[in-house]
């Protein structure tokens, strides 16, 4: 029996589940429905993995990162979900949510995104399967993040400016169900392991092929196909879940997660969710969520717009509570210093959400010959103001 996969009702644990009000209830049950048998197809899989090798570019190398290893006194791998097309892991989820709409027989795609990342990654794969796209993004981000709607527009979609609330991410998703509801000849491609059952389930599987990957590397790199420890950033939780999917139920492997702490946890402006949030349900889950004092959903803080989210996905809140993972809650600057360490120690820029991982590794207590494996889950290259801002700041 498998502890850390969801029960028949979607829920690890008591988190989990799907609470939706009643006029999404149709399109949520078709979905469960009919997603197992689907991804679980040999034809799908077939369709699946040849694009992700042809399109996406898979296998990502696991890279043994020879200067970072010795800075930090032990064998660190980086499994590079940066060099995937359109730059991160969120394209493995993109192609095989679109693929499982276009067997459902779904031609029209709604999506949110924060900082355009997922919005750019579905707006891909529908101009690559010929869907109608449409993305719904706050207000305030869609002025802040001017080139991805430029590319989401050059890709052929149109993105949607949501109004209500901050006019931010949750809003975002808010006004994307609420589309859905009355669409529902619609499929809504959601771009992290949380949401109703079954997207945290279903995500998790599709981005799963990294820890397949991992499992097959590390064998041929390292004679065993497991590390001591694997560590990754956590906002939603999606490329959190493909590292550590297949390794899950094994006590052999250690796993650190990092969420974003922000200006430091105890100023309050942070989106340390795990460190900080209480059982509740947000975003038709029920999981950790923070909370303000009068019980509403906190507005989170992040330099990461990737990890700015003030939940997480139900399969973090039930591993914390099993004690499963060590979370570190790794601050804008951590995550800003271990950028320009990466960038200098190896060569590689990475995203400033993976950065965070990265800040996890001073904080462990690592020996010579532990073996980490730890997921860049994105490149630098949308990052670059931010870096220059801190490199003035700093005067690096
Ligand atoms: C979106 C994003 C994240 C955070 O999302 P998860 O679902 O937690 O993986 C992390 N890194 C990058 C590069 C992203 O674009």
């Amino acid at each position: 029996m498998k502890k850390y996969t969801i029960d028949k009702n979607g829920y690890y644990g008591e988190f989990g589940g799907a609470f939706v009000p009643d006029k999404l209830k149709p399109c949520i049950e078709e979905l469960q429905n009919s997603y197992r048998e689907i991804i679980d197809s040999s034809s799908f899989r077939k369709e699946y993995m040849t694009l992700l090798r042809d399109y996406v570019g898979r296998p990502s190398p696991l890279y043994h990162a020879e200067r970072l290893s010795a800075k930090y006194g032990a064998k660190i791998y980086l499994k590079r979900e940066d060099l995937n097309h359109t730059g991160a892991h969120k394209i493995n989820n993109a192609v095989g949510q679109a693929l499982l709409a276009k067997r459902m027989g779904k031609k029209r795609i709604i999506a949110e995104t924060g900082a355009g990342q997922h919005g750019v990654a579905t707006a891909t794969v529908c101009a690559l399967m010929g869907l109608e796209c449409v993305i719904y993004m706050g207000q305030v981000d869609v002025e802040r993040q001017f080139v991805n709607v430029q590319k989401m527009e050059m890709l052929g979609a149109r993105v949607v400016a949501a109004t209500s609330g901050n006019m931010t991410l949750k809003d975002a998703v808010n006004e994307a169900l609420d589309e859905w509801s009355s669409n529902p000849d619609s499929y809504y491609l959601l771009g992290s392991a949380v949401g109703p059952h079954p997207y945290p389930d279903m995500v998790a599987r599709l981005q799963s092929v990294i820890s397949e990957e991992i499992k097959a590397q590390l064998r041929e790199k390292e004679g065993r196909d497991y590390p001591d420890y694997l560590v990754a950033c956590v906002g939603g939780g999606s490329n959190a879940a493909g590292t550590i999917y297949h390794y899950l139920d094994d006590s052999r492997v250690g796993i650190v997660l990092a969420e974003a702490g922000g200006k430091g946890v105890e100023t309050g402006m942070s989106a340390a969710t795990l460190t900080v949030g209480v059982p509740a349900v947000l975003h038709g889950s029920k999981t950790v969520v923070m909370l303000d004092e009068n019980g509403d959903v906190a507005e989170p803080y992040s330099i990461s717009a990737g990890l700015d989210y003030p939940g997480v996905g139900p399969l973090y809140a039930y591993m914390a509570q099993q004690k499963r993972a060590v979370t570190y809650a790794i601050t804008d600057d951590e995550a800003l210093a271990a950028a320009f360490e990466l960038a200098r120690t190896e060569g590689i820029i990475p995203a400033i959400e993976s950065s965070h991982a990265l800040g996890a590794l001073s904080k462990m207590s690592l020996k010579k010959d532990d073996i980490v494996v730890l997921t860049i889950s994105g490149r630098g290259d949308k990052d670059m103001d931010t870096f220059i801002e801190y490199k003035k700041a700093s005067a690096m």
